[in-house]
Order: C-alpha cells, then sequence, then structure tokens
C-alpha cells in the first residue's frame, strides 16, 4: 500500500503524529508539505518534538489569499501525483492543503480518505467550512472523530464510506498530557502558577482580519479577569501590528505574550490552566481532554459535544460573556467524546482497504 500524505499546517502535523508511524509500519508513505505553515515556530517544531518523519516533498507554496494557495497547491500536486502513483490520499482537517489535496487526487483517480470528516460548524463564511464540505464530498473513505460527524454526513448522503474511527488528536493528547502537565518549569516564564492563569490563543480569519472585530477581540481579553499566556499566531501578530492594537495588548500588565509555542510547552500550559479562551478547534478539545474549561471566542463550533457536555462555552466577542463563563464550575462528569485514544490504528486499517 503507497499512501500519499498532504500535510501543511500546524494541527496538521499534530493529526498526522497519531497516523504516520502506524501507517510506515504496514506500507509505504509519501509525506507532502504544502509549505501553508512554514514558520519553524509553525512548522519544524513539531516535527521534531512528535518525532514525525520529514517530509518527502516540500511543495513551499504557503501565503497568499485562500484561493491562489489552494491554486499553487493543486499545480504542484498535479505533477507529483503522476509521478509517485499512489493508492490513496490521505488528507487531515479543513486546510487549504485538505482541499488541494483531495481534488488533485480525484482529478488524477485516485482515492481519498479524509481524517477529521463530517465535522460542521453550519458557518459557511468560514473558509474552513467550505473546505470541509467539499473535501467530504470527494472523498471515498470519511473517517469521522463522533457520532454527530456520522450523522451530519448521513444528512448530506456523501457518496463514500463512513467510518467511526474517533480523533487523532486524542490519541497525540492522550499519549503527551500528562507528562506536559508535570512540567511546571515551563510556567515559570511567564510568572504564572498551576490554576492561577488562563491560556489564551486566537487566530480564526473570521476575528483577525476584520478590524472591527478584532478590536472586539482585544477588548475581551484585556477584560480578562487573570493572569493570561497568549502565545500569539503569526498571523494575529501581524494584524495587530496593521491596526495599531498591539502596543495595548503589550501594555496590559495580566497579558503574558508569548511566541507560537511548540506542542509540549503548549500542552504544559494548557494542562496547568485554570481555563482557556480560544477560537482555535483543536484547543477546544484539548482543553476538555485535559479537564480544563474552555470559552471559545466563536458564534458556533464543530466540536459541539464539548458544549453539550458543559465544560465549553460559546461566547463569540461578547466580553461580558466571557467573563460570566469564566465564573461558572465545570460538571462532574466528563464523559469520552472523541474516542479511546486508538483513532491512528483504525485510520490506518481502513486505509488497508483501499490499496
Ligand atoms: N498549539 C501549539 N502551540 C501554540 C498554539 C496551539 O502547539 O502556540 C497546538 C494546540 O495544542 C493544538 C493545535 O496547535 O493541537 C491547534 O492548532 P490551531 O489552533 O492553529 O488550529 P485549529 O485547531 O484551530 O485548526
Amino acid at each position: 500500500m503507497r499512501v500519499l500524505t498532504v500535510i501543511g499546517n500546524r494541527p496538521q502535523f499534530i493529526k498526522a503524529a497519531a497516523v504516520s508511524s502506524r501507517l510506515r509500519r504496514l506500507g509505504e508513505e509519501i509525506t507532502v508539505h504544502t509549505g501553508q505553515h512554514y514558520d519553524r515556530e509553525l512548522s519544524q517544531v513539531f516535527f521534531d518534538e512528535l518525532e514525525l518523519p520529514p517530509p518527502d516533498h516540500m511543495l513551499g507554496v504557503g501565503g497568499g489569499t485562500n484561493t491562489a494557495q489552494t491554486a499553487r497547491m493543486l499545480a504542484a500536486l498535479e505533477p507529483l501525483l503522476a509521478e509517485t502513483r499512489p493508492d490513496a490520499v490521505l488528507v487531515y482537517g479543513d486546510t487549504n492543503s485538505t482541499l488541494a489535496g483531495a481534488l488533485a487526487a480525484v482529478q488524477a483517480g485516485v482515492p481519498v480518505a479524509h481524517v477529521e470528516a463530517g465535522m460542521r460548524s453550519f458557518d459557511r463564511a468560514m473558509p474552513e467550512e467550505v473546505n470541509r464540505v467539499v473535501t467530504d464530498h470527494l472523498s471515498t473513505l470519511l473517517l469521522v472523530p463522533s457520532q454527530t460527524a456520522a450523522e451530519n454526513l448521513a444528512r448530506e448522503s456523501v457518496a463514500g464510506r463512513v467510518e467511526l474511527v474517533g480523533d487523532v488528536m486524542v490519541d497525540v493528547a492522550q499519549l503527551l498530557q500528562p507528562g506536559a502537565r508535570a512540567r511546571v518549569e515551563t510556567l515559570a516564564p511567564y510568572g504564572v502558577e498551576p490554576g492561577g492563569y488562563l491560556l489564551a490563543t486566537a487566530h480564526r480569519a473570521g476575528n483577525v482580519d476584520d478590524p472591527v472585530r478584532l478590536a472586539q477581540l482585544v477588548e475581551l481579553l484585556l477584560a480578562l479577569p487573570a493572569p493570561t499566556v497568549f502565545p500569539l499566531h503569526p498571523r494575529t501578530r501581524s494584524r495587530l501590528e496593521t491596526s495599531g492594537l498591539l502596543a495595548a495588548l503589550e501594555g496590559a500588565a495580566h497579558l503574558r505574550l508569548a511566541p507560537p509555542l511548540g506542542y509540549l510547552d503548549f500542552t504544559a500550559l494548557l494542562c496547568n490552566a485554570q481555563a482557556v479562551v480560544t477560537d482555535s478547534g483543536g484547543v477546544q478539545k484539548e482543553a476538555y481532554l485535559a479537564a480544563v474549561p474552555c470559552v471559545t471566542m466563536r458564534p458556533s463550533t464543530e466540536w459541539v459535544e464539548t458544549v453539550d457536555a458543559g465544560w465549553n462555552v460559546l461566547v463569540d466577542l461578547d466580553a461580558d460573556a466571557a467573563l460570566a463563563a469564566l465564573e461558572r464550575t465545570p460538571p462532574a462528569e466528563r464523559p469520552q467524546l472523541y474516542g479511546d485514544g486508538q483513532a491512528g490504528q483504525r485510520v490506518v486499517d481502513a486505509l488497508a482497504t483501499l490499496a
């Protein structure tokens, strides 16, 4: 079995870590890094920390608009597929790399396996939502993390085969969260103690590309009631600089700005936080797994089970709602929502049926 894996951004490197080594034990994997994320802090550090094999092909097509980026990826993937002739193309999540990998594969007559299929926020203004929907309708094998995702796909009558495998990020979190929780020395540079601070992240286009929304985001962060470690995504830093809002955050005594962190440092900060304030998809899930309450700065989420379980509150960019959510005590119950940590193996088993 020869699988061509297309990855390109931070969460995809983390997801691939649950699958890649298992896949390589069973067959051949050719990894293509599109270059969607190219900074060391968003790319190489994950390959090092998660012991991912170095990519076989670097497309180097990051930057630019979504359309231009996807088009460059498609153009670069076409000859690569013709040259490598894989049995299947494996894509993860909902990025431009996901969509480009799936579309290039279908056009080359190669079946597509989509990990994290079926996730929906039902918000078509999110570029990620469009990528998810299109990729799912192009896929032969739809590997879903939850029953909700399977139901979403049933409603859309997708053509491919749907398999509930659980969430591959759970595999990685289960493996690394216990050790990361013990790395309390990671907290020292930020002057915070376990359980005595918040961890914030923000990078969604809908929050940082629109200046009005960005100003609301800054207001919310300035209103937070506890020391807050805020690792800045490069996109967010750039938008804050352009809009002149960075200084306000830098000047706030409770905010501790940081560069984007590696997985282990970030996970140490996540596991020891009193709560997380984020617009990330992956971080909502990881907070739940770490038993850390989450406040999500979005009007909707794909990870609806975390909200239903009472551990995640959607506040959009309403600072008062965020403060109220942070006052809440999470429920005693925290059921297993996204599988048992063996999703990576199930992905590989399902892939083997395509060869
Ligand atoms: N993450 C990280 N360092 C950071 C911020 C996040 O390692 O400074 C990890 C986090 O643990 C999660 C993933 O990056 O696994 C989430 O990625 P991101 O928020 O960029 O993307 P999304 O999940 O929203 O697509």
